[in-house]
């Protein structure tokens, strides 16, 4: 019974909400969660969102191998992930969140970038130092 109250009491609450207020926040979740791609993409990561529309608009392709994001649904592997260059995730910077492929970060893993970069993966795709984007060819010459 108490449960059943509480539930209510939450609808009607809702209710309550001005249609306003539900419009602003669908367009603002709308913008915030919008994957280069298309499809949806959640922010699991804390990073603030003037820090992630600016990482949006400069990775508009995959920072390793430069290839054009897809939405989830095209291509996993090809769609839009959130990447912490170095890989410590309380690091929240312009310098280390970046926007890489599914499937480079799913091959890069826990890997440190100069190492990464030596792997198979990136040598039957010409991922090298050079042809990285400009922000990992800044972390690599920082040391990563
Ligand atoms: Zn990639």
């Amino acid at each position: 019974m108490a449960i059943e109250l509480f539930g209510s009491v939450a609808v009607a609450s809702l209710r309550i909400m001005s249609k306003k207020d539900m419009s602003n926040r669908s367009t603002e979740y709308a913008v915030m969660r919008k994957e280069p791609g298309g499809g949806a993409m959640a922010n699991n990561w804390n990073i603030p969102a003037d820090l992630e529309q600016e990482v949006r608009e400069r990775d508009r392709v995959c920072v390793y191998c430069r290839n054009e994001f897809l939405s989830h649904k095209e291509s996993a592997k090809a769609s839009a992930s959130w990447e912490h260059i170095i890989n410590d995730a309380s690091i929240i910077t312009r310098e280390n969140i970046c926007l890489c492929c599914r499937g480079c970060n799913a091959s890069k893993g826990q890997k440190k970038l100069s190492d990464w970069l030596l792997t198979n993966y990136c040598k039957e795709r010409g991922i090298t130092a050079d042809t990285v984007a400009p922000i990992i060819k800044q972390a690599i010459e920082n040391g990563q």
